[in-house]
């Protein structure tokens, strides 16, 4: 577990200004989700987290450390995609433990974390089959897989439920929910949907045009948006 700062984060690509000066604070444990209209840099936020993106100019620490020498493979953080490609030639066992074996992980370790995975994730009981004889929701489970056998300090998620029927997306967000209880880890989760945010959220982060427009629980964001964007968004009745 640990903590996510980011001081005064920016990121520019070219002369496209996208991140224009993030301050935040996600303390360890929470479920901090990013929520704002498409194209308001939620995904680019994320991936500057992650070390998939160089920040322009800015701090960001995670563990109290400071993450601009580190890569992505020594953040402790993990990452979910929208678009979560499985290996299809594989199983489901193999697809969870790919990361670990590519990172010389020992035959034993790598069986004892795909089991522990397979059951929080309810896979079990589908661990020899391949990820095309998986419905879309047990796809999505095994990415979630590879994430957790590797142990991250951070999950980080990019929409990983929009590519799920609504009846899915449903169940999956009680899951998930379910996941960080178990796991008792930081999360960050980025989505457009503002049930997904006021449903699984301890704090949520309303994102506009690259700056943040507020930060608070459900609750406080539903009963005292700082804004019409906000309570637009959020759906309050201001
Ligand atoms: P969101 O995830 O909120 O939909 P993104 O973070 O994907 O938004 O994108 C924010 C803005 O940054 C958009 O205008 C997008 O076109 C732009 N953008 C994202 N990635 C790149 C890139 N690699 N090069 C240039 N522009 C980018
Ligand atoms: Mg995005």
């Amino acid at each position: 577990m640990a903590d996510v700062r980011l001081k005064g984060v920016t990121k520019n690509f070219g002369a496209l200004s996208v991140i224009k000066g993030v301050d935040l604070e996600v303390k360890d444990g929470e479920f901090c989700v990013f929520v704002g209209p498409s194209g308001c840099g939620k995904s680019t936020l994320l991936r500057a987290i992650a070390g998939l993106e160089e920040i322009s100019s800015g701090a960001l620490e995670i563990g109290g450390k400071d993450m601009t020498k580190i890569g992505p493979s020594e953040r402790g953080v993990a990452m979910v995609f929208q678009s979560y490609a499985l290996y299809p030639h594989m199983s489901v066992r193999d697809n969870i433990g790919f990361g670990l074996k590519m990172t010389g992980h020992s035959k034993e370790l790598i069986a004892e974390r795909t089991n522990v995975a397979a059951k929080l994730l309810q896979l079990d009981a589908l661990m020899d089959r391949k990820p095309g004889q998986l419905s879309g929701g047990q796809r999505q489970r095994v990415a979630i897989g590879r994430a957790i056998v590797r142990k991250p300090d951070v999950f980080l998620f990019d929409e990983p439920l929009s590519n799920l029927d609504a009846a899915l997306r449903v169940q999956m967000r009680t899951e998930l929910s379910k996941l960080h209880q178990d796991l008792q880890a930081t999360m960050i989760y980025v989505t457009h949907d503002q049930v997904e945010a006021m449903t699984m959220a301890t704090k949520i982060v309303v994102l506009s045009a690259g700056k943040i427009e507020q930060v608070g629980s459900p609750l406080e964001l539903y009963h005292r948006p700082n804004n019409l964007f906000v309570a637009g968004f959020i759906g309050s009745p201001k």
